[in-house]
């Protein structure tokens, strides 16, 4: 955080305050840990916080320390709209545009609150007074611990901070793969574990928690896996038939993407899933090097994200949706090509 806006937050959290977070909707890994390492630091520094995520998120990250004050928007209504009427301070993290948090949008543009964000998405737009924003980071946990350190808190990093903060980096960098870990996301990790993360068990608690019916959904998801070998391109499609034969549960299809890229050739990995309530196609994109997905999901799927991350949504229907999809990519043959 620049040095303007580090005063700012320093002189707004000198006194106690009422602060509402906010994750963005589907909440991830690095959404919910950020968001509880946070919270874990105002409550120790004095503060009444609470985390309000605009809807439920997998089960698979419902172990994170204090994961069982977070309120959720879509079941714990009145609640959720008092915390963020009565904010003085209104902390987003992991989006940085409103859109993201769906139905919760309204009730934020209305909040009288000063907006703090913390993000590592492009493209942020400017709702917020004081911003941290840096797309170079691996993950917004990561930068919650820049942010610490620059409050001259480090040593109020708690096990159970260390333990949220490490989650976020582990789950955005697909386990310090992707090309933002950075020598210093590594030693920031290293502190983490000085400070009590028990990488381990973190790994064990995300990756070897799976159910039987998720592995038989990831059978399927494979089975349906189209490659298109002139495009470098893999897309997978998920139907809710198809979900709910597997019983689909909030989660189970995180990391299906991926899948695609460790094809040999292939830098372009696409995944459809449909949700009949929503009666939409969720979109993941993922590539490798330059082609930049985020481009891409902003451009003809109302989505963004990161070069090599993004997300977006379709609402027309599986054939639809994929004959746009595969009408677009000629568009981008020499990208996928080269
Ligand atoms: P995922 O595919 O794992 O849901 O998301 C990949 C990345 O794209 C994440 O950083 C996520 O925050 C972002 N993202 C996912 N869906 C959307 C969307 O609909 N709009 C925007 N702007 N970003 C998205
Ligand atoms: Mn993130």
């Amino acid at each position: 955080m620049n040095l303007e806006h580090l005063n700012e937050l320093k002189k707004l959290l000198s006194s106690p305050k009422k602060i509402a977070i906010i994750p963005h909707k589907n909440p991830d890994g690095d959404a919910i840990g950020s968001t509880l390492a946070l919270w874990h630091y105002l409550v120790n520094t004095g503060h009444t916080a609470s985390i309000v995520a605009p809807n439920d998120y997998p089960k698979f990250l419902k172990w994170m320390p204090g994961s069982d004050q977070i309120l959720n928007f879509e079941k714990e209504n009145s609640q959720s709209k008092s915390c963020i009427n009565n904010a003085d301070i209104i902390f987003t993290l992991d989006f940085n545009h409103l859109g993201r948090v769906g139905q919760m949008s309204e009730i934020l543009e209305s909040a009288k609150a000063t907006f703090v964000m913390v993000d590592h998405h492009q493209e942020p737009s400017d709702y917020a007074k004081i911003m941290y924003s840096d797309v170079k980071m691996s993950s917004t946990c990561e930068m919650v611990y820049v942010l610490i350190n620059q409050l001259g808190d480090e040593n109020s990093i708690t096990p159970e901070m260390a333990n949220c903060i490490y989650t976020g980096i582990m789950t955005d960098t697909g386990s310090f793969k992707f090309a933002a870990t950075t020598s210093n996301t590594h030693r920031v990790i290293a502190d983490l574990m000085d400070k009590g993360a028990e990488g381990t068990e973190i790994h064990h608690r995300i990756y070897d928690t799976n159910s039987p019916s998720r592995l038989h959904l990831l059978g399927c998801a494979l089975k349906n896996m189209v490659i298109l070998e002139d495009y470098s391109t893999a897309y997978i499609t998920l139907s809710q038939d198809e979900l709910d034969t597997y019983n689909y549960q909030k989660g189970d299809t995180e990391g299906f993407v991926n899948y695609g890229l460790t094809l040999d050739g292939i830098k372009f990995a696409v995944i459809f899933i449909e949700n009949k309530e929503e009666g939409i196609f969720k979109i993941s994109f993922r590539s490798v090097g330059e082609f930049s997905v985020n481009d891409f999901a902003r451009k003809h799927f109302h989505g963004g994200g990161h070069t090599n991350a993004a997300g977006g949504k379709s609402d027309d229907n599986k054939e639809e949706t994929i004959a746009y999809f595969t009408s677009l990519l000629p568009l981008y043959k020499n990208q996928l090509q080269s």
